[in-house]
């Protein structure tokens, strides 16, 4: 597996690669690999004939009082996990290097963002977007792969991508998770071994409140009585939404997502599903 930790390494790379006719997938991740981020990399690898997965701690998508000083990082951990799992290259630049100057232009995300974790992370989705408009553009990949972990950020990409032609495909990942049904997050080891224990609940509450939406009823309330009962976190938000419009207006699919602040770790899970095939 190659290292590429500069653009000119990067560039060359991808020249090479399309020159000898070869399709590129594109893994983009903070790093602290799990299963989550492997399964996309398993998924790239059957849909292309190189997959290249970035590893960079964006710091344009944290906000002045969140964790990008103790966001876990372990680069030789995650070399290993991306080289097993078939990984042909792995981009991990420098902040200077991703951001040697700062930007002229920006790029503000619509109205997908002004609900869920957008409503709770002034400027996050402006980052993300950033990021993956330097990262497509770099890469030249033919498809790139975001989890449905998080839907909120895969929808609005999706957007940039239709919005602005971007010659490539976004694919949607299923959510890996724990046996007890915890969503894999690199930020679950800072979960306490008690809050650890009250996890799997979020799971269970979004599954409880489908349950309760497709009687007809409204899962707010009771999934709210159910997270204060079962967990010590803080409730940052539960909404259900039409999925990917993120609109209030249900037509299709539907977003029931969830965010809990535990004491170090903001933990986020979201079910979507067809209330008309359900
Ligand atoms: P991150 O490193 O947290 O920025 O995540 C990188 C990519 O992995 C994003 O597309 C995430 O949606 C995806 N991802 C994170 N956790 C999971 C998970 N449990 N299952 C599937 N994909 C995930």
């Amino acid at each position: 597996m190659l290292i590429l930790q500069t653009v000119d390494e990067l560039k060359k790379w991808v020249r090479e690669t399309k020159k000898a006719g070869e399709t590129i997938g594109l893994v983009p991740t903070m790093g602290f690999l799990h299963e989550g981020h492997l399964s996309l990399v398993e998924k790239a690898k059957s849909e292309n004939d190189r997959v290249v997965m970035s590893i960079f701690v964006n710091p344009a998508q944290f906000g002045p009082n969140e964790d990008f000083d103790r966001y876990p990082r372990d680069l030789d951990r995650d070399r290993q996990l991306a080289e097993g799992a078939g990984t042909d290259a792995i981009f991990v630049p420098s902040v200077e290097e991703m951001y040697p100057r700062e930007s002229q232009i920006k790029i503000t995300a619509g109205a997908q963002a002004d609900v869920l974790c957008g409503a709770k992370r002034p400027g996050h989705f402006d980052g993300v977007l950033k990021v993956v408009t330097k990262l497509f553009h770099l890469t030249e990949a033919d498809m790139a792969y975001f989890g449905q972990k998080d839907a909120q950020q895969l929808a609005i990409i999706e957007s940039l991508v239709a919005d602005f032609n971007f010659p490539m495909a976004i694919r949607r990942g299923d959510t890996v998770r724990e046996e007890d049904g915890l969503a894999k997050s690199s930020r679950n080891v800072y979960l306490s071994a008690a809050e650890r224990d009250e996890a799997p609940h979020l799971k269970k509450a979004l599954e409880m409140g489908k349950n309760l939406f497709l009687q007809g009823q409204d899962p707010i309330a009771p999934m709210t009585d159910y997270l204060t009962k079962n967990t010590s976190g803080k409730i940052d938000y539960i909404e259900l939404l039409d999925y990917p419009t993120l609109t209030a207006d249900i037509q299709n699919d539907a977003i029931l997502a969830l965010a809990v602040q535990f004491e170090k770790a903001r933990l986020i899970d979201n079910i979507i599903f067809n209330p008309k095939e359900n």
